[in-house]
């Protein structure tokens, strides 16, 4: 999944009541818009300009087009003239990807001097896009509406997150999640309903028994071994009995075995994200968690305890952060620090954190887990960098998907931690720790979250508009009583929208 290998294509509206003169205008200035957006360095997918719509017929044939083609993730439409929106019903009805709005107009100033009729009539955005507007609401379509003027800045920042959540989508249709095992036995929000994630979300599940990974294992040779380790030895601080010839350098290879077979296995199956479950090791040496902690950093979605929900997630997360600044991992919520308005969460997981979030140098160390009752396993150790970020999930509330987004600030540890044998961050919860918690809580939030320094609210406002699942967001301004209201309102609308569909 490259983004230089997709495309976003530009659809002009307009009709053909202004005659020729007109029509050539409006080709002319598409086609400066979208040299002007490509030109501008910050789109991390091409624009291609489709041509000017004027009728029915053409609006169809494009949107069909679309529709086809694999390297298209998604629409950019703008009106130029007043462009009649009951030509676009037919398109928009079978229109199947991600739609954005751009409501913009060719000239960023009015031409006080010369302005006259004619130029009026051609440079009408300011009501042709509410004819189209109206149309996509009236047929309750989700889609992104940008305004302000082509050349801003801001205007294409919007527009760069928006098709990097469209690249996003596009690569979670089919996404294979192979999940080594079940969910941990008992455990409840981990689970969900697979048959709606694949028609709603695009993700599909594919189970393997451990045994199917330990027929790859075996397969990997000590050179294979050799080669690994001694990328570890450049990459990481190996703690004393972990080097070459110490007590636990044995377990070190055994880690760099099973990430060898892992990472053949994934490639084997097409499979952009997996789960593991420390009750399910047959055949294992070890927890695979060094081999989990650098497969996330390659870009694979992971979940622990066969959570294949924060897999896919994650997944989908990296993929909008790909080129970012900042680090994506899987995390779960551990243990709290209560300090007033200080307070914050202790961040870890078993061994699984992707070093992605660290600015340090992990130190690579082997220690026993005191479950699963296997061999000791290796993992990184490292704490997360300060910085702001966004967490968030998506659980099954029977009757939908529920995206939940909580605005984190990642704090340095109050201390060292010269005991703690995991990779962590220490985070406060916006607003704070009580009303963050407590609304997470309310909105049946899991414990495991997909985490990134890189995405915004922005991001994830996209995602969940194009996936049409219900998105709940805890930040700054949350309060208590304003979130239970609005729990209670979604709980009422997604009954009537099923009711209606
Ligand atoms: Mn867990």
């Amino acid at each position: 999944m490259e983004f230089k290998d997709l495309e976003v294509w530009f659809v002009t509206g307009a009709q053909l009541l202004y005659g020729g003169d007109a029509v050539v205008a409006v080709n002319a200035h598409s086609t400066e818009i979208v040299k002007g957006l490509n030109a501008a360095g910050t789109l991390p997918v091409k624009v291609v300009f489709k041509g000017t719509v004027n009728s029915s017929a053409e609006v169809s044939k494009t949107f069909s087009e679309a529709n086809n083609d694999p390297k298209c993730i998604g629409i950019i439409t703008w009106m130029h003239t007043f462009s009649p929106a009951k030509m676009w019903i037919q398109g928009l009805k079978d229109y199947k990807k991600p739609l954005l709005h751009l409501h913009t107009q060719f000239n960023k100033e009015i031409p006080w001097a010369e302005i006259d009729m004619d130029f009026m009539n051609l440079n009408q955005s300011a009501h042709g896009d509410r004819e189209f507007g109206h149309m996509v609401s009236r047929m309750r379509k989700n889609r992104k509406v940008v305004v302000g003027h082509w050349s801003d800045a801001k205007v294409q920042a919007k527009i760069a997150v928006w098709q990097r959540v469209a690249a996003a989508w596009a690569d979670a249709q089919g996404m294979i999640i192979v999940r080594f095992g079940d969910n941990m036995n008992n455990v409840a929000v981990t689970d969900g309903d697979k048959l709606e994630a694949e028609l709603r979300l695009g993700y599909h599940n594919d189970y393997y028994g451990v045994g199917d990974l330990v027929a790859f294992q075996d397969k990997v040779t000590e050179a294979d071994v050799d080669a690994l380790v001694a990328e570890y030895e450049k990459e990481y601080i190996f703690a004393d009995d972990c080097k070459k010839g110490a007590k636990n350098h044995g377990q070190v290879r055994e880690a760099a075995r099973e990430e060898i077979a892992l990472r053949r296995f994934l490639k084997d199956k097409g499979a952009k994200a997996f789960t593991t479950n420390f009750n399910a090791l047959h055949g294992l040496n070890q927890l695979p968690g060094l081999a989990c902690q650098r497969l996330m950093a390659e870009g694979y979605g992971f979940g622990a305890e066969g959570d294949w929900k924060t897999a896919a997630l994650l997944r989908t997360m990296w993929v909008m952060a790909k080129g970012l600044p900042g680090g994506t991992s899987f995390l779960e919520d551990y243990t709290y620090h209560f300090d007033g308005e200080q307070s914050a969460i202790l961040q870890s997981h078993m061994l699984e954190v992707s070093p992605e979030i660290t600015t340090q140098k992990p130190r690579l160390e082997v220690h026993p887990l005191g479950i699963g009752g296997k061999a000791d396993p290796a993992r990184l150790v490292f704490t997360a960098h300060a910085g702001t970020g966004v967490a968030a999930t998506i659980v099954d509330m029977g009757n939908r998907f529920r995206m939940i987004v909580n605005n984190v600030d990642v704090i340095e540890p109050k201390a060292a931690l010269p005991k703690l044998p995991v990779a962590s961050a220490l985070w406060i919860p916006q607003p704070n720790l009580e009303i963050g918690a407590a609304a997470w809580i309310l909105a049946g939030g899991t414990h495991h979250t997909s985490f990134s320094y890189a995405l915004t609210n922005e991001f994830l406002e996209d995602y969940a508009d194009i996936a049409g699942i219900e998105l709940i967001t805890i930040d700054k301004d949350t309060t208590i009583n304003k979130f239970k209201f609005e729990l209670k309102v979604n709980e009422v609308f997604y009954l009537l929208n099923k009711a209606l569909q």
